[in-house]
């Protein structure tokens, strides 16, 4: 042994890092079995923390990295601290932002992804994860009732994916934006979205070199929809201050009450403006899958841009977005940079030339794997299923003197309790101490309201039956 090492200088590889074959495969096994049980517990515990913060800080301080641990051990005590310090997205109960439980077979595309680990950044060294995103962008895109040749493709998220597009829009909207920024324009760019957005877009006008003040938040019509007059005038203002108007953002599905702005109005006026036109759908672009319902995006099909995250309701693991673009050159307009030490298969589709990132996981393969297993039809499936259940809990509520003061056309109801249970805040405060579900606190229209968004694929007839209870449970 100690004449072998005199040969070789090189030590065997880390075995804590890179274990043997056969104790690899008995970690994995002890991991598979104990994931499953703590699923079940989830399931059958609070939705919220549990957690003893406290404690927790003075395990995290023990870590000072100076011995290893057995990672079997590791295992176990990461499991419970995921188990009780967080608020559960895979608990039935979990009537939450618009983070859904996973899809089993994203969670499948995750563990391959995560054993092969491909660099995704170029078609030179991926070429077939490269293709797979490809397609399955080209039939989202497609579905979305984007013509042939549209493109696009997977982000971090929707913040990435809105980013994306307005890259593209102030590219598109001025040749010397490439190279000089911001400055090149001869007023400050602006951008218009409805007061009731996300709120990705203002942090992307300072990401952008714009400045926050780029996002002018337009005026809803008092039901939570951008409001077409409210957008003329503020683009004429705008003008006449000799800003450059050059994008338009419509919402399919606000973040706080899952309201849909008028997209084909809004396509109108970005056409006779001439401003860049971006749908975005982060939450209901979903409704693509259905085909009793697609109609409702209408107006959808004439935006130059469209964000919809597949980790929403498309249900995949997070992170996973995706951008789909009208016009795919204005991606390599946006993104163009040369390095001689990368490989290309198919420059036209090369992430690192086409996105923002470079470096990139795998992560078409979790709604590839979904779509495939489930086809559209069972993505609608799981969508109606939802729109029932919200339908059920509304009407629930309304019996018991409820308001429901929202009227979305997807599955997320903001409604205010009777005056005998006390206000929103101390009905959600009270449900969230209970465990029993999770929902939460949103203003709507300057009111605050309650929000019931379903999320979760699993959730039974006596989810929704405990869900209406707690909240009626007064103090
Ligand atoms: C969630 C959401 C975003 C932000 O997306 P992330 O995936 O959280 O980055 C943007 N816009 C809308 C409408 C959203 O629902």
């Amino acid at each position: 042994m100690s004449a072998a090492r005199g040969d070789s200088p090189i030590a065997p590889p880390a075995a804590a890092l890179f274990p043997e074959r056969a104790e690899r495969r008995r970690i994995e096994d002890y991991l598979t079995r104990a994931l499953a049980l703590a699923d079940e517990r989830v399931g059958a515990g609070a939705a919220t923390p549990t957690i003893d913060m406290q404690a927790f800080r003075r395990e995290l301080e023990s870590f000072d990295f100076s011995s290893p641990r057995p990672l079997t051990e590791l295992l176990d005590w990461s499991i419970a601290a995921l188990e009780r310090g967080l608020t559960h997205l895979t608990h039935p109960r979990h009537f939450g932002l618009f983070n859904p439980a996973p899809t089993f077979p994203s969670q499948c595309a995750d563990r391959l992804v995560a054993a092969f680990n491909p660099q995704v950044a170029s078609s030179g060294t991926s070429p077939a994860a490269v293709a797979l995103e490809a397609h399955v962008i080209r039939r989202v895109a497609e579905r979305a009732g984007f013509p042939a040749g549209a493109g696009g493709h997977f982000t971090s998220g929707g913040s990435e994916a809105n980013y994306t597009a307005l890259l593209c829009a102030l590219t598109r909207a001025h040749p010397g934006f490439t190279a000089d920024g911001a400055r090149a324009f001869p007023g400050a760019p602006v951008f218009y979205v409805s007061k009731e957005c996300h709120r990705s877009w203002v942090k992307i006008g300072h990401q952008a070199g714009i400045g926050r003040a780029a996002a002018r938040l337009v005026n809803t019509d008092g039901r939570g929809r951008l409001s077409p007059a409210s957008l003329e005038r503020a683009i004429a203002e705008d003008r006449a201050r000799g800003c450059v108007p050059f994008l338009l953002v419509a919402s399919a599905g606000t973040t706080n009450a899952g309201m849909l702005d008028p997209l084909a109005a809004c396509a109108e006026l970005a056409a006779r403006h001439q401003l860049w036109y971006h749908v975005d759908a982060a939450w209901g672009g979903a409704l693509i899958a259905c085909e009793r319902l697609r109609g409702v995006l209408a107006g959808l099909e004439r935006a130059d841009s469209a964000t919809i995250d597949a980790h929403k309701w498309f249900a995949t693991t997070m992170g996973c977005g995706m951008v789909l673009i009208r016009d795919p050159a204005a991606l390599g307009a946006t993104f163009q940079v040369s390095a001689s030490y990368m490989q290309s298969h198919e420059r036209s589709l090369d992430p690192y030339m086409n996105t923002v990132q470079w470096s990139r996981r795998f992560l078409g393969l979790r709604l590839f794997l979904s779509l495939a297993a489930a086809g559209w039809a069972g993505h609608a499936a799981h969508i109606e299923r939802a729109l029932a259940q919200t339908a059920w809990i509304g009407s629930e509520l309304e019996r018991r003197g409820w308001t429901i003061v929202n009227d979305s056309p997807f599955a997320l109801l903001n409604v205010v309790p009777p005056a005998r249970l006390g206000d929103a805040r101390s009905v959600v405060e009270r449900v969230i101490a209970s465990g029993k579900a999770w929902v939460a606190l949103a203003r709507f229209e300057e009111r605050e309201v309650i929000r019931i968004c379903v999320t979760h694929g699993e959730t039974s007839a006596t989810d929704l039956a405990i869900l209406v209870e707690t909240l009626n449970a007064g103090a």
